[in-house]
């Protein structure tokens, strides 16, 4: 067995805890995750784990693969290959705006990833702006600020503390420009936060919001003008495209005043040597100020049609089977002794199908591999890029936090757990 028992007095049962807790995960195999191991094993290996990268929609590799053969290089080109994916590109930008119920004067700018997006963003504040963020946000959405004057708010216990919590720190906040960014859905516990009326809050005080959607856009439909929220920032590889783009979308003021994300062509619109031999640029306002470089047709295309067979599927449907998994899942793991599932909120709260929880006596990383190992169940362990929430939620210092990602902690201590395991899933 990978597993062994964790170091300590009292050796934790290894090999009862497993099936145990394996157990409350069967349920959620049932969906479109099982994939035969690639060890060409004859044991189905189900991928838990779609909160760090979700797997690919076969709409999505099919759309790639349609259109290969018209492949070419984007806003540059005369042929004819350059105009079918300078098309394809502008058409991509128009169907991800309506995915996210975007506002006819918003601006969609693709990026990389939410980090890349969320750090756009942070680079197009104007000077003197005040950001206020949770310290249980994802690492991506607290750090791109530094350097910028940033009240970080306290762990709140309810949605609607949050909110509570909000309306303070706003009203108290020195004048000048302030920008709110909260997670739409937590990457550790997959609880829905109340971003309409942090919104309302938001803008009650004069402020911007930006929705970081990265766990809420591949679980529930986003609508930036429904919300009333000013920028949206998602990952394509977490809504079942593969790896490569990302989102930005919204108010288009703060991005057309901004000095471009990255320098270079595509991004100018003339540059020319002055007079005084200095050069002198005029940069684009739209979208292009902020995507220099050759742009990447074949993410941006894969974004917009998984959003388009996200849509096609019907995401009430979606979200109704995701429920129905949870309800499994979590009834489940009540009955496992010794299982806690983390929450802020509280067995109320609205949750995505992200879970996150420490069994008592267990390192996580041991369970995670076991999980693996014995029964082809892909889960993830550590502190999830969310450091300051793993310790509101353990209630004291996790263990040796590292890097992001699997393995992040755990050190060797004893009985106690000291990082989580997370389970997470979706279409
Ligand atoms: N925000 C949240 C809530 C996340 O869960 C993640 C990734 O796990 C990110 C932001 C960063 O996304 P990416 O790594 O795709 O940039």
């Amino acid at each position: 067995s990978a597993a062994g028992p964790a170091a300590g007095p009292t050796p934790a049962p290894v090999l009862r805890s497993v099936p145990d807790v394996a157990g409350p995960l069967l349920p959620v195999l049932g969906n479109d995750v099982l994939v035969p191991l690639v060890t060409g094993g004859e044991v189905p290996y189900a991928a838990l784990d779609h909160a760090a990268s979700a797997p690919v929609l076969r709409k999505v590799w099919d759309d790639l693969a349609a259109y290969a053969p018209h492949y070419g290089s984007v806003h540059r080109g005369a042929g004819h290959l350059s105009q079918i994916s300078t098309d394809l590109y502008e058409r991509s930008r128009a169907t991800v705006a309506r995915f996210l119920g975007c506002r006819a004067d918003d601006e969609v700018v693709f990026t990389r990833a939410t980090t890349d997006s969320l750090n756009l963003l942070a680079r197009a504040l104007p000077d003197g702006t005040r950001v206020f963020v949770f310290e249980t946000e994802h690492h991506a959405s607290l750090l791109p600020w530094r350097g910028r004057a940033t009240t970080c708010l306290s762990a709140p216990r309810s949605p609607e503390q949050a909110v509570e919590a909000l309306d303070t720190a706003l009203r108290t906040a020195p004048a000048g420009p302030k920008l709110v960014c909260v997670t739409g859905a937590s990457n550790v516990t997959g609880e829905v936060w109340p971003v309409r009326e942090l919104a309302a809050v938001a803008h009650r005080h004069g402020a911007r919001i930006v929705l970081d959607a990265a766990q809420l856009a591949p679980h529930h439909p986003v609508d930036l003008a429904a919300l009333d929220a000013d920028w949206v920032a998602f990952s394509g590889h977490k809504l079942y495209a593969p790896f490569g783009a990302g989102v930005l979308a919204g108010r288009a003021d703060w991005l057309r005043d901004a000095e471009p994300y990255l320098a270079g062509g595509g991004a100018s619109r003339t540059v020319a040597r002055g007079a005084d031999g200095r050069l002198e640029v005029e940069w684009h306002t739209g979208s292009a100020r902020h995507e220099a470089g050759s742009p990447n047709v074949i993410g941006a295309y894969a974004v917009a049609s998984a959003c388009r067979a996200l849509e096609e599927a019907g995401f009430e449907r979606l979200v109704r089977r995701e429920r129905e998994l949870l309800a499994h899942l979590l009834a489940g793991l009540a009955a496992v002794p010794g299982v806690r599932v983390l929450s802020l909120f509280g067995e109320e709260a609205e949750r995505v199908g992200v879970v996150s929880f420490v069994v008592e006596g267990w390192h996580s990383s041991h369970l995670a591999a076991a999980l693996s190992a014995e029964y082809g169940i892909g889960v993830r362990d550590g502190l999830f890029c969310a450091h300051p929430l793993l310790r509101a939620l353990l209630g004291r210092e996790p263990d040796e936090p590292g890097e992001c990602g699997a393995g992040e902690s755990s050190s060797g201590a004893g009985q106690r757990p000291l990082n989580a395991v997370r389970v997470s899933f979706g279409v």
